[in-house]
Order: structure tokens, then sequence, then C-alpha cells
């Protein structure tokens, strides 16, 4: 019997500081928990502080010495081995960095063993997603790669094939990287294309190694792709992939930069569209995977305006228990978050986008169209290796 769905926390995630200039604000994480309280989700979900991820864990995934660079930064950040990726302008060392790290992940890791001995049906955990830290260093605000572990983990716990999908505006490179060679694993990332952002990886052309042709899938979407180029790219590729491929389990990255308002990025998406993605996935996961689902956060730096809605959408389809995009914010956590930020929080769960429309490909194509090249572009270079027709 599949419990609740969990929701993954424990209040100490907050302690994931890269400081005050940098734009990864942990308020943004506090702010999310305190909005899902607002709506009551806390009722609807088990809320479960997992342990920490432990050095077995965390070699699942990542080297050694890199975790022990890690360590030592973590006592003594001005020592922090810049060739680690540590103590760089984006992955500053602080102390403490190690065991939060190590915490975020442990409870992607908790959500992953929850929903795959079917304690919990969807289990969530919107402080990970941390999907650029690679086996053997830090990157773009990552240390360890709470994605990679928890899909490691299954693997470990003989998960034969689990679909890993990243809506992040950025490359889900790391994920992506860990399992470049296992075929047991699917990574699909949709994101703006590496021309114009960090990572500079994800081309389309990237479709996985030898060992594994046609298990990395990207979509590189050109800058300024709004709801209706999205959710048509997300439809033209992810859900015959994940028909094809019949994951026993979907792990799913829902970085929020993708919105218009992010600072960092330029997609232009509604907090409406990330909403309907979060419940197509919830969809696929019901449709291919026998409703096992872990989600996850991811980046995301409009972190008042954006990030807490967008996650506190998430939790609210994990609970089985959708928030409304017409429903209005509760006014103690607007009041909150004038108290924490001295801005003034948004009113309502929408953008005002609700509901978004989107053409699907059986419609055709357009090949003078840049979305639609993108879209074409990925079903070229990986469908036929999936033996699908692009
Ligand atoms: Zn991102």
């Amino acid at each position: 019997m599949s419990g609740r769905a969990q929701l993954m926390w424990d209040e100490a995630v907050t302690g994931y500081d890269f400081g005050r200039d940098h734009p990864m604000d942990p308020v943004r994480l506090a702010l999310t928990r305190r909005l899902v309280d607002a709506f009551g989700l806390d009722k609807d979900v088990d809320v479960v502080a997992a342990q920490p991820a432990g050095e077995s864990t965390l070699r699942l995934v990542h080297r050694e010495d890199y975790i022990e660079a890690v360590k030592a930064a973590s006592v003594d950040p001005a020592a922090a081995d810049q060739s680690y990726g540590i103590g760089t302008l984006d992955d500053p060392a602080f102390v403490g960095m190690h065991e939060v790290s190590a915490l975020i992940a442990g409870q992607s890791v908790g959500a992953a063993e929850a929903v795959w001995r079917g304690e919990a049906l969807h289990a969530v955990n919107f402080a990970g997603g941390l999907h650029h830290a690679m086996p053997g260093g830090a990157s773009g605000f990552c240390i360890y790669n709470d994605a990679s572990l928890a899909i490691a983990r299954l693997l470990e716990l003989g998960a034969e094939r689990v679909a890993y999908i990243d809506v992040d505006v950025h490359h889900g490179d790391g994920v992506q990287a860990a399992f470049w060679e296992d075929p047991r694993v699917l990574t699909i990332s949709l994101h703006e294309h590496p021309r114009t952002l960090f990572p500079q990886t994800g081309w389309p052309e990237e479709t996985g190694g030898e060992a594994a042709e046609g298990t990395a899938v990207n979509v590189a979407l050109p800058a300024g792709t709004g709801d209706a180029g999205w959710l048509r790219a997300f439809h033209s590729v992810v859900p015959e992939l994940i028909a094809e491929f019949r994951p026993q389990v979907l792990v799913t990255q829902h970085g929020a930069d993708t919105h218009f308002e992010d600072p960092l990025a330029h997609l232009a998406v509604s907090l409406d569209a990330q909403r309907a993605v979060q419940v197509a996935c919830h969809d696929l996961a019901h449709e291919y995977a026998d409703g096992k689902w872990v989600a996850l956060g991811g980046g995301g730096y409009a972190v008042v305006e954006v990030v807490p809605r967008s996650w506190t959408h998430l939790v609210g389809i994990v609970a089985g228990r959708a928030i409304e995009p017409e429903a209005m914010i509760p006014e103690g956590w607007r009041q909150e978050v004038f108290a924490r930020t001295r801005q003034l929080g948004p009113a309502r769960m929408t953008d005002g986008r609700w509901p978004v429309s989107w053409v699907g490909w059986d419609a055709g194509y357009d090949p003078a169209d840049r979305l639609d090249q993108a879209v074409l572009a990925t079903r070229r270079a990986v469908f036929p290796l999936r033996g699908l027709l692009a």
C-alpha cells in the first residue's frame, strides 16, 4: 500500500546560504514552506525530515577527493580548493556547507526510498534539484547533486528504468553527466539554448554515451520562449519518450527560473504554465510509472514573486490537493513576506494566464519557426535512437 504523499523538510535546509549578495537566497525556501502551511497543505502530506546523505551514499555519485574538499572547505572556507569549483563566485564556501548540502541530498534520497518502497506514492523536496553539481566538482550554485543521488539510490535499490525530466531554465548537465553511460536512466532536459545561457551545454546532439545512446535528451529553447512555445515543446517531446521508455519511477526537477520575472535567464514562462507542466509530470507518473514520482525544486531567483508560488503549486499537486490558479494568497503570508523582505508579496496564485493554451505537434509544424526548429532538432537527434518516428 502506498501511504500519503511526503513533503521532505528539515528547517536546517535554509542554512544552504552562499551569502548576502548571492542570488540563491534561502528565503525562497522558507517562504515556500510558509506558503505551503498558509494553504494548509501540510495537513495533506506527511512532513518528513530525512537523515543527511552519508559518505557511502554521496559516493554513489561523487568522487571521494571532492567530498573531502567540500568537508575541508566546510570547516575552513578561506582554504577552499577552487579547482573543485568551491570558494568561487558562483559557489562560495561557507561554514557547514558539507552538512547542509548532505542534508538536502538526504531529503531527495529519502524521497526516492519512500516512493520506491511504496511508503509514499509521491514525494517532494523543493530544497533539492541541485542539478549542476558534477561527480568531481561544484558548479552553478550546486554542491552535491541530490537529483543524481536520488536516481543512483533508486538504481541501488533495484530500479532498472528511471526517467528524469528537468524543466529548469538551465541544462541539467550534472544529472546527464552522472548517467551518460547508463542505459537505465533516461534524462530529458528542456532549457534555454546553450548559446545564450549557463552552462553552455544541452545541445540536441548530446544523446548519451556509447553504452547508452538515446538516453540523454536535450531541448534547447530559443531565448524569449513563452508559455505556448514552452508547453508545445514539452508535449512534443516528453510524453512519447516516457511512453516508450516505460520508467518504473519518475524523478522531475522543477526549477522556477523559466519565469519571465527571473533575473538570471531569458525565457518568458508564467507561473500558470509552470503549474501546467507540474500537472503533466504528475499525469505521466500515473500513466507510466505506477504513480511513483519524486519531485524536486531547482533554480529560481525571483525569490518572493515566483518561487514560493510555483513550488506551493507543486506541493499541492503532489499532495493530491492542487491549489487553483485563481486562489487568493492568505494575508498572513504576505505580512510575513513584508516583514522578512520589505517587499510586497503577490496576491494570487496565478499570473493571469490561466488556462494556458498551446498547439500540439500533431497539428503540424513550421520549419521556419525557431521553436519548431528546436523541437525538430531534438526529435531528429534522439527519436530514431529510441525507435520513434522523428
Ligand atoms: Zn536553473
